[in-house]
């Protein structure tokens, strides 16, 4: 089994949700007692937010670049980013180490299109629904985005970090989300992304009015499915 590192904290709450679907899935498939090789690198979320509120992407690109070099010399085989909005400097944390760096988007996009799903919904923090980064990618393979308006932009965004980041789930917040999705399908949404990694804390996405893609659970899949490749093929061959 290859070892999977991670960069969490991005915020907590999430990071919590990836080791446990990583370990999860990895005694689904081997049985027992078996769990995953994990390095957790979990940062102080506060110093990061301040980077991002001050628009130094540089600055958080280092740091993150920082910490993935760390979790390479450590021994991790992979690294993720914990977070969506992070990956706005995935590229040049990739370019930082050796190791491969797998990217939420893209597997979140192969979710999608596999799924014949082309123009979803994205709810997720301010900077992945305006930046562009995020649709720029998600267009690389086909799918088309659809954000709410200003105000759905607005109200999700501090749902994330007003609440979910901070460990609240409000009964009001999820109704809001819920008809943001409402609007999102009377106006051609064929899916929903819950492109942030705490959304699915708030939001069930069997549970939907549109078929839903959690982020966090299909990133945490596909590193599993990269630490247990090996022994696939050898089962394979066996
Ligand atoms: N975890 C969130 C995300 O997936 C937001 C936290 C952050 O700003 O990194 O985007």
């Amino acid at each position: 089994m290859k070892t999977i590192g991670l960069i969490g904290g991005m915020s907590f709450e999430s990071s919590l949700v990836y080791y446990r679907m990583i370990n999860e899935a990895v005694r689904s498939r081997l049985g027992g007692l078996n769990s995953a090789e994990v390095i957790l690198h979990s940062v102080d979320f506060a110093r990061i937010v301040a980077l991002q509120k001050a628009g130094r992407w540089d600055c958080a690109a280092k740091a993150l670049s920082d910490v993935a070099r760390g979790l390479e010399a450590a021994g991790a085989d992979t690294v993720l980013i914990c977070t969506n909005t992070m990956h706005l400097v995935a590229d040049a944390v990739a370019d930082a180490v050796r190791i491969p760096l797998i990217n939420i988007i893209d597997e979140t996009a192969a979710s999608l299109s596999a799924a014949g799903c082309l123009r979803p919904l994205l709810l997720a923090t301010r900077y992945t629904m305006e930046h562009g980064f995020y649709a720029e990618r998600m267009a690389r393979h086909g799918i088309e985005i659809m954000v709410p308006d200003a105000d759905g932009r607005t109200r999700t965004h501090e749902i994330i970090f007003d609440e979910l980041c901070q460990g609240r789930i409000e009964a009001a917040s999820r109704d809001d989300l819920l008809a943001l999705i409402e609007t999102a399908k009377a106006a051609g949404a064929d899916a929903v992304i819950l492109g942030c990694t705490e959304i699915c804390l708030i939001l069930d996405p069997a549970a939907l009015p549109l078929p839903g893609f959690d982020s966090t659970e299909i990133h945490a899949v596909a590193a599993v499915d990269f630490a247990l490749a090996d022994r696939a093929q050898e089962r394979q061959v066996a």
